[in-house]
């Protein structure tokens, strides 16, 4: 079963084909591509199936932890939801209500790098 940190439900959803190396650009079309067939997935704290493929984890922890985790604690708690095996469609239809409808998108992750192209294709 794909594991997932709970801020990448939120790359997962905005996604246009660009990120840190070729790898990952892999990696994150293979797992939406399993999220797509109503695959469920289980939720991590720290670094996920998306992560193994980032140039960014060294010895199994992301160079940006801090700022990662932080992303993970707003959206695990705006979504209600903890460790643990999850309904893919549930939690992307709770992410539209809960955290794109209610404006609190901004206040997850403005400060990512790639809050550019989520800005640009938010979903409402
Ligand atoms: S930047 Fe960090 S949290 Fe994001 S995919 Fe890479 S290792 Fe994972």
């Amino acid at each position: 079963m794909i594991k997932l940190r709970p801020h990448h439900i939120l790359c997962i959803a905005h996604y246009e084909g660009k990120g840190y190396s070729e790898e990952f650009n892999l990696k994150m079309k293979e797992i939406i591509k399993s999220l797509e067939t109503g695959e469920e997935f289980e939720l991590v704290f720290g670094a996920d199936d998306l992560c193994s493929a980032c140039p960014n984890l060294k010895n199994g922890i992301c160079e940006t932890e801090e700022k990662v985790n932080r992303y993970d604690r707003m959206t695990a708690d705006l979504l209600v939801i903890g460790e643990g095996q999850i309904s893919t469609k549930t939690i992307f239809d709770a992410a539209k209500e809960k955290i794109y409808k209610a404006n609190k998108f901004n206040h997850i992750c403005s400060d990512c790098e790639w809050s550019y192209i989520c800005r640009k294709n938010e979903k409402q």
